[in-house]
């Protein structure tokens, strides 16, 4: 018999449950994990974690774990060989590939796995498959912040560093709960205001941890913040307090821009947004007076119809104020999962090749043809939701998705689990039986990251290695050891080693990552992006220029989209978000003892106001409907929220009360990001209590 591994190891990862990206080793014995401990080499996060990086970590030891592929036969799955269930996907994949083309087949990335799994992943759909037909789920979150920062500065990535963030005179955060969310990140700000004064705003439907601290509160109307950012812009200049000098010698389209904001009067704004001509003018004169203002956003902007166009808006403001290249300035969209900004990094968007070059691109296009030996159609392929609308519509037939449970993740739960069992074939890589996962012909058994070699992308940007901590469980393996196999029984030769291998040709055909190799993120060093060849990285971005061919920042010329409109009976306004101790779905959190003790189940939060009205109690349980789906869940009552809106956190412990169920179709105008914030439903009462 084995003998049992008694020695304790210590070895560093990389925290999987957000895009701060705090680093920290963990002692094992054995399987046992006995530790998480931060140490002053984290380049990030110091000695700090969170909750769920300190204590989340069980799932990995779950029972529930898948350990070998499975075939479904019928209605069952049953376990299989390597071999079996790899050879069953070359067989069917690639018939459907020779009759329809590639464009039949869809492939989803995962923003948790490894900037490693990611290219591969993408390679995999361009070269064996020829399909542009990737995407991931920055589609269900970031695209519009990234939309909004690549039309006006650029690089589709925060400006700055979190160091920057705590540096700066004034922050504005809109749309996030970083307490919550990203918090380490939270800390940091919390830590500036005591330290040196940092002035704090928050924008937000709901008076959060942060919003409590805050020096101004601003609670406007659900998903009108382009009107209130774009009005406070429009005051500026009508005070003469914009940076003239900087907008002369770096941005583009100032008269235009100047001739957009005519109409956005604090007259309007207020009309629009129910924020008070006195709350803008205080906001604008704390930008005026600030030194350095950073603007940090999340899924509150984005999740709207109106996503990209806001995220656009606030580059614009900091445009305006010259906030854009010095430290303690800049956009900061938060990014949610731990490499949301790596897997996009990596070209697992349909429009995008790896190193965030543009598939228009002739001369980028053909090193990728070049390099992978086969044509590149240039034709933007179909992002997530095109690719279940195709598959309703027939033009679909399989898709391939690793890492991500599009089927509580996506809005609209009930239409996309109809869609998927639409699906011809349908190839589902991922940790545990999800509930997508339950859809799917074949079900391969993948590693999580404290199993894997590889990097992350931060939300600052910033490249960090993991190194495997436990052996993978079972039979399961890493994902890029997946995906070179089905590559593999496709016919091709890719033979790589290890990781540090797919990161030598992740840099050599992409300048933005020429100067990345493992030996430079040995340990615990890191790069943030873009690396040059000698090793330089910019931690900064846009000190002499932004990322344009002539090197000019624009404004962007985009109107307000307003939110959607619901028929009168849904009277509620929904609104859904992170908790601390639960990440995303719950696959993983849910299976940890302490988290669970600590959050059993999710609750929708009533106004004190509503509570009145209605006679809701703490505890009493309720129906929401909304026009999509129905759910059943307790209420709590708490000032948090205001009036007639609610708030139920995203975390869907047990999946019949899961928010997607409310959640619509409707997307953000240019990313097509579903509006999740833009929710409205009826509440019924089940039993008060
Ligand atoms: Fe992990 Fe984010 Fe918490 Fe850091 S702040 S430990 S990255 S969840």
């Amino acid at each position: 018999a084995a003998m049992r591994d008694t020695r304790t190891k210590k070895t560093k990862t990389v925290c999987t449950f957000c895009g701060v990206g705090c680093s920290f080793e963990v002692w094992t014995k054995g399987r046992e994990i006995l530790k998480v401990e931060p140490t002053e080499n984290s380049p990030v996060n110091s000695v700090s974690t969170c909750v769920k990086g300190k204590f989340g970590w069980d799932f990995v030891n779950s029972e529930q774990r898948l350990t070998t592929p499975l075939i479904r036969k019928g209605e069952a799955f049953v376990p299989a060989t390597w071999n079996e269930a790899l050879t069953l996907i070359a067989e069917k994949m690639g018939s459907l590939k020779q009759t329809f083309g590639g464009h039949a087949l869809g492939f989803v990335s995962s923003s948790k796995t490894t900037n490693e799994d990611a290219y591969l992943m993408q390679k995999l759909a361009r070269q064996i498959f020829e399909s542009n037909n990737i995407d991931n789920c920055s589609r269900y979150c970031q695209s519009p912040a990234t939309d909004g920062l690549l039309s006006t500065v650029g690089y589709g990535g925060d400006s700055g560093t979190i160091k920057d963030i705590a540096s700066a005179g004034l922050v504005i955060i809109i749309g996030a709960n970083p307490t919550e969310g990203h918090p380490v990140l939270a800390t940091r700000v919390k830590r500036a205001k005591k330290l040196h004064g940092q002035k704090l705003i928050v924008s937000d439907l709901r008076k959060h941890e942060m919003a409590e601290r805050s020096d101004l509160f601003l609670h406007p109307k659900q998903g009108t913040d382009y009107v209130w950012i774009t009005a406070i812009a429009k005051y500026i200049i009508d005070q003469g307090w914009h940076d003239e000098a900087f907008i002369e010698k770096h941005v583009n389209q100032y008269s235009e821009y100047a001739e957009l904001l005519e109409k956005y009067t604090l007259e309007y704004a207020e009309e629009v947004t129910g924020l008070s001509k006195a709350q803008l003018i205080e906001t604008a004169k704390m930008i005026h007076e600030a030194d350095g203002t950073c603007i940090l956003w999340g899924m509150g902007v984005t999740q709207n119809v109106s996503g990209s166009h806001t995220s656009a808006a606030i580059a614009n403001l900091l445009l305006v104020t010259g906030n854009f290249g010095r430290h303690g300035a800049g956009a900061y969209p938060l990014r949610g999962h731990n490499n949301v900004q790596g897997s996009c990094d990596m070209g697992t968007l349909p429009q995008w090749l790896p190193g965030n070059q543009r598939l228009s691109d002739v001369r980028a296009r053909e090193k990728f043809e070049q390099s992978y030996g086969v044509n590149i159609s240039d034709k933007p392929g179909l992002t997530n939701i095109e690719m279940l609308e195709a598959v309703e519509n027939g033009d679909l037939k399989a898709m391939y998705l690793m890492g991500e449970d599009m089927a509580w993740v996506d809005s609209n739960s009930n239409h996309v689990h109809e869609t998927l069992s639409k699906l011809e074939f349908f190839v589902v890589q991922d940790i545990f039986l999800t509930k997508t996962a339950q859809f799917a012909d074949v079900v391969l058994p993948a590693a999580p990251s404290l199993e894997k070699d590889g990097t992350f992308t931060n939300t600052e940007r910033r490249i960090q290695r993991l190194y495997r901590v436990l052996d993978p469980l079972g039979d399961s393996k890493p994902d890029w050891w997946i995906l070179q196999q089905v590559a593999k029984y496709m016919g091709a030769d890719w033979n790589y080693e290890h990781p540090s291998e797919i990161m030598d040709e992740i840099a050599s055909l992409s300048p933005l990552f020429e100067g990345v190799s493992y030996e430079r993120l040995e340990g615990w060093k890191s790069l943030m992006w873009p690396v040059k060849k000698d090793g330089t990285d910019e931690p900064l971005l846009y000190t002499d220029h932004f990322n344009f061919p002539d090197g000019r920042a624009r404004f962007s010329l985009v109107e307000y989209v307003p939110p959607i409109e619901f028929a009168h009976e849904f009277d509620l306004t929904l609104n859904n978000g992170r908790l601390l101790e639960h990440f995303h779905e719950g696959n993983m959190t849910n299976k940890s003892k302490g988290l669970q003790y600590k959050l059993p189940e999710v609750f929708v939060e009533v106004s004190p106001e509503l509570s009145k009205e209605r006679g809701i109690k703490d505890g009493s349980l309720v129906r929401l409907v909304s026009p999509y789906g129905a759910i059943k869940l307790r209420a709590v009552v708490t000032d948090r929220v205001q009036g007639k809106e609610l708030y139920v956190p995203m975390h869907s412990v047990s999946h019949e009360n899961a928010i997607n169920l409310l959640t619509g179709s409707i997307g953000d105008v240019r990313t097509q990001t579903p509006a999740y914030k833009q929710t409205k439903v009826k509440m019924e009462i089940i039993n008060v209590k």
